[in-house]
């Protein structure tokens, strides 16, 4: 199945007072990823908004998941090798454990970085390392707080008459463009911090162990395959200009 079908027969929807997650895994019943054909309006959070969504989410993981005291040692490491990637004056980063065997990292927009268990225990300090780059690029990067306006941006470039059929899939397409520029734009920036030859391996390892312990997150819409993502990478690309790729997805 192909993304945008996958979006089309999951009937998800926008609700626009919920945060989206910047999450490297998704619940079988895809209820953590929500979207919408058409945004209400093209603009940004503010840094107080960030803040606030940042909190609800991280209230919202920490009601799923309790958290796992093993991995302070790893993920104090983590931390003090990724010093130099966290630049935002206006945020205080943290990172804790859930105690999950799903192979799985999560930002919050305050700043908050999640890792799983599963994901501690059987990646290596450097592949933790890459993926909590990862999640740090997505807060840098202001992923969640630009992306209704990345969204309008989109869906205004690609012209479809109002109401019909084609501009339903546009912007359908467009909402999965957007997610998926996301990634790549955090992988790449992961790779610039650390290292292309760790991420091509890091990403290669998670693709493995989903399959082996969450192969519903193979699939999820709002991230491109593994295999796309591991291309760019090991060709050094940064991410697809959106429209081209948003019109790929319509093919
Ligand atoms: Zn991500």
């Amino acid at each position: 199945m192909d993304s945008l079908r996958a979006l089309q027969s999951a009937q998800l929807s926008w609700n626009p007072g919920r945060s989206d997650r910047h999450s490297e895994q998704q619940n079988s019943d895809q209820d953590q990823d929500e979207y919408s054909p058409t945004p209400l309006g093209g603009e940004e959070l503010s840094e107080e908004e960030e803040q606030a969504e940042g909190l609800r989410h991280q209230q919202e993981i920490l009601s799923e998941y309790g958290l796992w005291a093993g991995g302070q040692n790893l993920l104090e490491e983590c931390a003090r090798r990724l010093g130099h990637t966290m630049a935002r004056p206006d945020l205080c980063y943290g990172f804790q454990a859930l105690d999950t065997e799903r192979p799985l990292a999560s930002s919050c927009a305050n700043g908050m970085v999640y890792f799983s268990r599963g994901l501690l225990e059987r990646l290596s300090l450097p592949e933790v390392c890459y993926f909590g780059a990862h999640e740090i690029a997505h807060t840098e990067l202001r992923h969640y707080a630009t992306r209704r306006r990345r969204l309008s941006d989109l869906q205004q470039a690609i012209p479809a008459q109002a109401g019909s059929a084609v501009r339903l899939r546009v912007d359908q397409a467009a909402v999965l463009a957007v997610r998926h520029q996301e990634e790549f734009e955090a992988d790449h920036q992961a790779a610039v911090w650390l290292d292309f030859d760790l991420a091509g391996r890091a990403l290669a390892r998670l693709e493995e162990l989903c399959a082996r312990f969450s192969p519903e997150m193979l699939t999820v819409p709002s991230h491109p395959t593994f295999a796309a993502r591991i291309a760019r990478i090991q060709q050094g690309q940064a991410a697809p200009d959106m429209v081209s790729y948003c019109y790929s997805l319509l093919n």
